[in-house]
């Protein structure tokens, strides 16, 4: 649980005491807060046999292997969101992302831990293309579906969702 939320954002007194694992009550004005799980996506860009695999170029886990994506925005589908983010990470564009499967994850940031659902998509490509890496992406790795280093992946989720893909892959169909 994160311990560092401790000033209320109603009142700003520092009187926030846990409710649960993701609520907090004011002992001062009685506000009752929450911090709801956040959406996140990400997206397994496979070519031929081999994986795209994106290395965190910031904290958290800089230096470790991940997928595209990010946090959804207001008001965006998630959809939206991931096409923003391959434009934004790698300036890639004009994919056809399918629906594959969601895990939990924790995300720690500045002392705090934030909770995600990360939605995942996978998205086959026919050939390799020409990819510019950026903002939160330090370089692009691709990798033997089967062979992805999983200790070198920096979070539970992407670890699950590989593995998930390794099993489902033969079943999937983009059409
Ligand atoms: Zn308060």
């Amino acid at each position: 649980m994160t311990r560092s939320i401790r000033f209320c954002p109603h009142c700003g007194e520092p009187s926030l005491q846990p409710v649960s694992d993701k609520s907090w009550r004011c002992a001062s004005c009685e506000f009752l807060w929450y911090q709801n799980t956040a959406a996140a996506v990400a997206a397994i860009i496979v070519q031929a046999d081999d994986v795209l695999l994106a290395v965190r170029a910031g904290a958290p886990q800089a230096g470790k292997l991940d997928l595209p994506g990010g946090f959804v925005d207001n008001d965006e589908s998630a959809e939206q969101s991931l096409l923003r983010e391959l434009d934004e990470e790698l300036g890639l564009r004009g994919v056809e992302p399918h629906y594959l499967c969601s895990f939990p994850n924790t995300y720690p940031y500045a002392g705090i831990d934030y909770k995600t659902l990360d939605l995942i998509y996978w998205i086959e490509l026919p050939r390799r293309p020409h990819l510019r890496a950026a903002d939160d992406v330090a370089a692009v790795r691709w990798l033997p579906v089967d062979a992805v280093p999983l200790e070198e992946v920096a979070f539970d989720s992407v670890r699950r969702a590989l593995g998930y893909f390794r099993a489902h892959r033969k079943g999937l169909r983009t059409a």
